[in-house]
């Protein structure tokens, strides 16, 4: 459910016409609805409300925002973040740093010691290695890091390939088979307080059985553990959870997920921890478009729009689906491919698709595109990086400027060398 939809012929966000956003602001622009986003948030915490204890910590790399953010804190998630760029931001937002868990494969020293300076909830370790770094950086600061080991259990998660994260190749987490003997050798290190394991097997999930077989093994590797002595008081079972974004496609709400959570792990005795990013930024937002033209094509018509590859990347990278919809639709359908501008093949949003019809000069938005959108952008063919729009009720604001190429131009050096 969201609120985006047709009153009167034009297609709202919430109680705002996007004509009126489009007229103020230009195009491209992503429009956030602060209800859907608020709602999405909601929805999920209560499901997990089944569950004697859990933490849920929003995964910001799928919409770092920060009035995102804000909204996403206010009911009651914390922060999952990759870099000290995104944690940063989760504190900016009001999250405290108690609710701040850290992931990725390569946090650097300098990022570790930023993190052990705020004091953050929880470092997500990736290897031996950066748990022994970690350790050694937190004791010689006369502080203890609270951890948990992320194990790659092998399972295949049945998404595409380029956002699956939990095969044996893939470089995330420790080896499933490696992960005891770890985990015993990291705690006992000083400045170290491993309290559990994390498990992340990838994004987009359709299907809950990869997640259920992965959460199974990590119950499996958390009783060997136990039985060898260590304590396990955290498990953090990642994001990963689909939504939809071809109409009609049938993807888990979040009453099955948390049920499938409650079946797995009845017995865990732990408090558990989510990192979801998608299912709650997914379809809070629209990349709103103008047409530039319509031009012939051998076999289908070109719709070429003024948002491109540069604006949201997931068709180009993940051959990802966004519903493309027309702002004021007469009724009609075309067949037709829909282009970006950008000077690259993949700046394809579509091919051979029917489509509301469309002419120069209409507006007209990709769908489901608050996740994975403004966050990739970039400002490739030295294009402006997109601006962002929350609306509530009535009322929006822009909540990230548009950064015009002479802005980034500036930015620029010539050195002296190439000076004549
Ligand atoms: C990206 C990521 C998430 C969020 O994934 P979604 O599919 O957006 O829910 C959670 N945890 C980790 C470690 C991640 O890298």
């Amino acid at each position: 459910m969201d609120h985006f939809e047709l009153r009167g012929g034009v297609l709202y966000a919430e109680d705002v016409p996007l004509t009126a956003i489009a007229e103020a602001v230009g195009t491209p622009v992503y429009v956030y609805s602060r209800a859907t986003l608020a709602r999405h948030a909601r929805v999920f915490r209560e499901a997990l409300s089944i569950l004697p204890r859990f933490e849920v910590a929003y995964a910001i790399k799928a919409n770092p925002n920060l009035s995102v953010i804000k909204v996403v804190a206010a009911e009651g998630f914390g922060a999952d973040v990759v870099s000290q760029g995104e944690m940063e931001r989760a504190l900016a937002a009001g999250v405290p740093a108690s609710g701040v868990v850290f992931s990725g494969v390569g946090k650097s020293a300098v990022e570790m010691i930023a993190a052990l300076e705020a004091g953050i909830g929880q470092f997500n370790l990736e290897s031996e290695e950066e748990g022994v770094e970690l350790a050694a950086l937190a004791a010689a600061r006369g502080k203890v890091a609270t951890c948990a080991l992320r194990v790659n259990p092998d399972v295949d998660a049945g998404t595409h390939g380029k956002i699956s994260t939990g095969k044996a190749e893939n470089k995330f987490g420790v080896p499933y088979d490696r992960a005891g003997g770890i985990y015993a050798r990291l705690s006992a290190l000083p400045g170290m307080n491993l309290r559990g394991l994390a498990v992340h097997i990838g994004s987009q999930l359709q299907s809950l059985d990869p997640l259920a077989a992965a959460f199974a093994k990590m119950g499996d590797l958390m009783r060997a553990i136990r039985a060898e002595g260590h304590s396990v008081t955290h498990m953090d079972l990642g994001g990963g959870v689909g939504v939809t974004y071809k109409a009609g496609d049938v993807y888990p709400d979040p009453q099955d997920y948390a049920a499938m959570v409650a079946r797995v792990t009845a017995d865990w005795d732990v408090t558990l921890m989510f990192e979801p990013g998608r299912v709650i930024t997914g379809n809070t937002g629209v990349l709103l478009t103008e047409v530039i033209r319509v031009k012939q094509g051998v076999v289908a018509p070109f719709v070429v729009v003024d948002a491109a590859m540069n604006d949201l990347a997931r068709p180009a990278m993940y051959d990802a689906w966004h519903d493309f919809v027309a702002v004021r639709p007469n009724g009609r359908t075309m067949t037709a491919n829909i282009v970006g501008p950008i000077c690259e093949s993949s700046d394809t949003f579509a091919m051979g698709r029917v489509i509301d019809e469309v002419a120069q000069g209409d507006l007209a938005v990709f769908r489901t595109a608050g996740a994975y959108g403004a966050t990739m952008a970039s400002t490739y063919n030295s294009r402006a990086l997109v601006p962002e729009v929350m609306v509530d009720g009535d009322k929006w604001a822009v909540v990230a400027d548009r950064i015009q190429p002479a802005t980034i131009l500036a930015a620029e050096r010539v050195p002296d060398f190439l000076k004549d």
